[in-house]
């Protein structure tokens, strides 16, 4: 027999529906590429949307069309999301730090139909508009007085679109299962691969990630997202601030130190999130000008491991607390966020610490095993490593046109990352599977070396790899930058690892290097640091 409820879709338009009604006077504040500080309400964000909606139909835009962003997080972009997604067309948020070449590659696998995007990448749009085989449309995201003169014929101006429409619009109601917005992988190895979400997977990640042992938002929050829009739907959080009617608090192109922290303070953010390297940005800023954090009480950091050492800064100088996550764009992104169990409050500092470094507990919803190389699980003692798989509602089934073939084992997503789980379920990444250092048929996690390399006081980043050693297969070797002003030798960086990590995972060399190479998505590239020192010799050799 079947239950007697309501039969109701799982609609991302319903998130704004409840916004409007529910938290209609809650702020947006933007700051603009156009220079200044922008503000409304959710009310307004709704009426705008519904006039996008009105406008992309205007523009032919048909249900299950993709229209491309290259935007950075503002109000604009927001009103994308809603419209696009709730009219029951596709938003595919493309990332502009790629290549040109990726771009098109990629707007042309999409079939973008129509490009809107920030003045910011108007270079990039001339790049590449003749390129492009399907955007019939280019759209610039600002007002009359701020259009470009450009080579590009028939630009359309984003507010001419809006006022052009009424704001009464019906948001259609369709299957859950429908399309709703479609990223693409980082891809650093062949082609990008496109994760397409639905309105359910996206609404059931939404409900998830904003529990209390998750990323706990409410209404009390006013929420900086410095995490991109165009990177997994910037983790999920303009969905969650419709959810629980919070504040929201877009950065626009600025994230440097200065203009992050002026937000913070001016607009008393509570919540943050972003990835280690925007972070030390950030501090390096705060430490060197003395400020602290007034209104700021958690940050959200992920998309590479958090140094321990960042951590203890937040928590202990700032009264920040950090909580460290792990998801992937196949995941959409959430998978686990290190949030105490009961237990842990009663350990003392180093206890928790050593928990807080791990990348958490998953959120109801997913669920993860390790297996080994035969695939066989392996137990929860917090020890052993092997790949780590994962399923749940949010997770990807298959790639766009399924692209690589079917990518599930047994109905496991492999997540490509190594990992142990410990007896109170608290997952540790330990390395990428590409990233990891093999030597003498034993592991060495480069993100341990890393972590203690950052944790010296001249070290402002670190990247460790493996390279080829006649008799190990492989050996660490570590590539530091030193702060600015700093002074720091090779041997004084290797004796900083005794007793801090087993002897025989000290690297064998140190190389000083200007820059660590990042990726689109802010992680360092190991890839390119691998090409770079490849025929580096170490003296062990
Ligand atoms: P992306 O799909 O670009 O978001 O990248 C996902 C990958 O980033 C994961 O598979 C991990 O390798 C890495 N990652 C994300 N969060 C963390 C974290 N907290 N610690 C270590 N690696 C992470």
């Amino acid at each position: 027999m079947n239950g007697q409820m309501m039969q109701q879709p799982l609609l991302i338009s319903s998130l704004l529906v409840y916004a409007e009604r529910h938290h209609g006077e809650q702020e947006i504040v933007s700051r603009r590429i156009e220079g200044d500080i922008h503000r409304y309400t959710y009310r307004d964000l709704a009426a705008r949307s519904r006039r996008m909606a009105n406008a992309l139909a205007a523009l032919g835009v048909q249900a299950g069309a993709t229209v491309a962003t290259l935007a950075w997080n503002g109000y604009r972009h927001m009103e994308l999301y809603y419209a696009v997604s709730g009219s029951g067309s596709i938003l595919h948020t493309l990332n502009p730090r790629l290549h040109p070449d990726q771009v098109v590659y990629i707007a042309d696998h999409a079939e973008d139909q129509v490009l809107f995007f920030d003045l910011t990448f108007l270079p990039l749009v001339e790049a590449i508009a003749s390129r492009v085989k399907t955007i019939r449309h280019f759209v610039v995201m600002t007002d009359r007085a701020h259009m470009p003169a450009s080579k590009i014929d028939g630009l359309l101006c984003y507010e001419d679109l809006v006022d052009a429409q009424d704001d009464q619009f019906a948001w259609p109601s369709f299957d859950e299962n429908s399309a709703s917005s479609l990223c693409y992988t980082s891809g650093t190895t062949g082609n990008p691969k496109g994760v397409l979400y639905s309105h359910r997977s996206t609404l059931l990640h939404t409900y998830a990630a904003a529990l209390p042992d998750a990323l706990h938002c409410s209404a009390h929050d006013a929420v900086l997202p410095v995490v991109p829009m165009f990177h997994v739907n910037a983790w999920g959080l303009p969905y969650i601030a419709c959810m629980v009617g919070a504040k929201l608090v877009f950065p626009g192109a600025a994230l440097d130190g200065k203009s992050l922290h002026d937000l913070f303070e001016g607009e008393r953010v509570t919540l943050s999130a972003g990835v280690p390297t925007v972070w030390q940005g950030l501090l390096a800023y705060v430490e060197s000008n003395n400020l602290t954090f007034s209104t700021m009480k958690r940050t959200i950091i992920g998309g590479s491991a958090c140094p321990p050492t960042m951590m203890r800064t937040f928590q202990e100088k700032y009264g920040v607390f950090v909580l460290h996550v792990w998801g992937m764009t196949e995941m959409s992104p959430l998978g686990t966020v290190c949030n105490f169990k009961a237990r842990n409050l009663e350990q003392d500092s180093a206890e928790r610490y050593a928990v807080q470094a791990k990348q958490g507990r998953v959120v109801f919803g997913v669920d993860m095993k390790v297996v080994d190389s035969l695939g066989k699980e392996i137990p929860w003692d917090g020890e052993t490593s092997g790949e780590l798989l994962v399923r749940g509602p949010w997770i990807v089934d298959r790639y766009f046109k399924g692209e690589g073939g079917n990518p599930l084992i047994d109905g496991w997503f492999p997540t490509g990352d190594v990992a142990n789980i410990d007896v109170d379920g608290f997952m540790q990444i330990t390395d990428r599977a590409k990233d990891v250092i093999k030597s003498g048929g034993e592991w060495i996690s480069s993100i341990d070396i890393e972590n203690v390399a950052v944790a010296h006081p001249a070290v402002a980043m670190a990247a460790c790899i493996g390279i080829v050693h006649p008799k190990w297969d492989e050996r660490p070797l570590l590539v530091v930058v030193r702060k600015p002003g700093a002074e720091l030798a090779r041997e004084q960086m290797l004796e900083f690892f005794d007793g801090k990590i087993a002897k025989w995972w000290t690297p064998d060399d140190v190389v000083f290097a200007d820059t660590i190479p990042l990726g689109a998505t802010g992680k360092m590239q190991k890839t390119k640091l691998r090409e770079l020192y490849c025929a580096h010799r170490l003296p062990t050799v």
